[in-house]
């Protein structure tokens, strides 16, 4: 048993993340019938650059640091994918999530090629001013090679960084760039106040919570997992309390109305059966650098460890690979809801599905974040912000409507009744309710897209995601006629 398992992490390892990614792709390639030059041509990286640059640290000591940035498919442009830090990146990694990136950005319709790009630290062994460094540095080699520019390459968050990291490659491209009135569209996750878009930060969390729930919300689908339809009161475990996962955890306990019962982060897991308040928990962590000893929770020793506590819906919102051959056969969730890229390697997905596991695949779960990038972006480009022009107006508009209905009808309101209903009615959107607005209308209706090809193909969610982005992909290249 032992030498199997052994032989089972090894076959995993040997074939790398993209290998990973490839294998399900081809899986799900299996299933439509494209031309195979257009498939091996929609699987295939179309570039990738790794460099190597010196920064000085903070005690006036020179280290060289290594960067990347890979683009998976230009049948759409810019390409789009987030910048990672963390001493996983290597070109495997880079690769496969760039090959996600595409196959993501094509499920959700958001009109990008994919690509990845990362520096391999550990950001927390830094300071901030290093950081800033290091990102400045980094942004001149993409800049230098043509690796970034808002018609060219687009960066975002990703893994180890945010808004702060986005703000300071916007200011070094901008310096960089010959006065070009775009440039701040070269990247996305920006704060506010710096082109960004309201809604940004919490988009990829939130778009998982708008999946998740469209996943529960068939009476159908529920049935065949032993579960009741909806989000209420389903029990919750989550691994990573960083962007995606705090977000994608805070929403789905207040809006809705889930209970997480786990949470995972680097130094150990918390357990509750009866429920974890999510603010507190993060409160706790702050006051104590630790989300262990939380008053009323048992401690897991290791993350590792809570993936296999039991619940209806597990979440892995840290890294890839963490639930593998090894560990996939103690797994108690009826619903994995891959919130991280990559957290369930091939061999494990096969184990799962004849457990009856049912998965929300990475490729469609956490497309928010591209989703609203994609919002930031074309914000950027417009130079106004969405709503400025309309909100008043629609305010207005709903107002003049309801006066005109009150004098039209024989219905005689009365003057509260009348100016309560104005100010229920009368509200005008602004560019928060039209960001959630956007991506919880892509979230839903990219869910049915998969959902329909699921029922029609007789497969599981990935492959069905796969085949939609495929699907997506080689129609473009076909209607540019790239083969003829
Ligand atoms: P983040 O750096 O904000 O947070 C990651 C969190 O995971 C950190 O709190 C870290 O301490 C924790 N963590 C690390 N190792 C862990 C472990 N072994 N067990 C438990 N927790 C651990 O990163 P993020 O932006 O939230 O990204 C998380 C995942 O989501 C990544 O796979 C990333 O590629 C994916 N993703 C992110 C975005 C985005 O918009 N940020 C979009 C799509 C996908």
């Amino acid at each position: 048993m032992a030498t199997t398992t052994q032989t089972n992490a090894q076959a995993e390892s040997s074939l790398g993340f993209f290998g990973q990614v490839n294998k399900m792709f081809d899986r799900a390639a299996a299933h439509t019938d494209h031309d195979r030059g257009v498939l091996h041509q929609i699987r295939a990286c179309d570039n990738i650059i790794r460099f190597e640059f010196p920064i000085q640290r903070d005690d006036g000591s020179i280290q060289v640091v290594r960067g990347y940035r890979g683009e998976h498919s230009h049948h759409m442009q810019p390409t789009k994918g987030g910048i990672r830090y963390a001493t996983s990146v290597n070109v495997d990694e880079v690769m496969a999530l760039s090959a996600l990136m595409s196959y993501k950005c094509a499920i959700v319709d958001v009109p990008f090629g994919g690509a990845k790009g990362g520096v391999c630290i550990d950001a927390r062994n830094y300071s901030i001013a290093e950081l800033k460094r290091i990102t400045r540095r980094y942004t001149f080699e993409l800049a230098r090679k043509d690796f970034i520019g808002p018609g060219t390459d687009v960066p975002a968050p990703d893994y180890g960084t945010g808004e702060r990291e986005m703000a300071w490659i916007m200011d070094t491209y901008t310096q960089l760039g010959d006065e070009d009135l775009n440039a701040l569209a070269c990247v996305t996750g920006k704060p506010v106040g710096q082109g960004g878009v309201r809604g940004r930060t919490e988009a990829t969390g939130r778009g998982v919570y708008y999946g998740i729930r469209e996943a529960c919300a068939y009476d159908k689908d529920m049935e065949r997992f032993g579960l009741e339809p909806g989000l209420e009161g389903k029990n919750i475990v989550i691994q990573g309390l960083g962007n995606v996962g705090y977000h994608a955890a805070r929403i789905l306990e207040a809006e809705g109305g889930a209970n997480i019962v786990g949470i995972a982060e680097i130094e150990g897991a918390i357990y509750d059966p009866d429920g974890l308040s999510v603010e507190d928990v993060v409160a706790h962590r702050q006051d104590t650098d630790s989300i262990l000893d939380f008053p009323g929770a048992e401690n897991i020793k290791t993350s590792a460890k809570a993936l296999e506590l039991p619940c209806d819906i597990l979440i892995p919102a840290a890294l890839e690979g963490v639930i593998t051959a090894d560990n996939a056969p103690n797994i108690q969730a009826t619903i994995i809801a891959e919130a991280a890229n990559g957290p369930v390697t091939s061999q494990a997905d096969d184990i799962l599905q004849e457990k009856q596991v049912m998965i929300i695949p990475d490729v469609y779960l956490n497309a928010g974040g591209v989703t609203v990038s994609y919002f930031e972006w074309l914000r950027n480009l417009s130079h106004v912000r969405h709503g400025r022009m309309s909100r008043r107006f629609e305010e207005r508009n709903a107002e003049r409507i309801l006066r005109a209905v009150d004098e039209l009808t024989a219905e005689d309101f009365n003057e509260d009744l009348l100016e309560s209903l104005i100010e229920q009615v009368s509200f005008g959107a602004g560019e928060r309710d039209l960001v959630n607005s956007g991506l919880e209308d892509t979230m839903t209706q990219a869910y049915r897209e998969i959902r329909e090809i699921r029922e029609e193909k007789d497969v599981d969610m990935r492959t069905a995601a796969f085949v939609s982005a495929i699907d997506k992909i080689a129609n473009s290249y076909e209607q540019m006629g790239i083969f003829p």
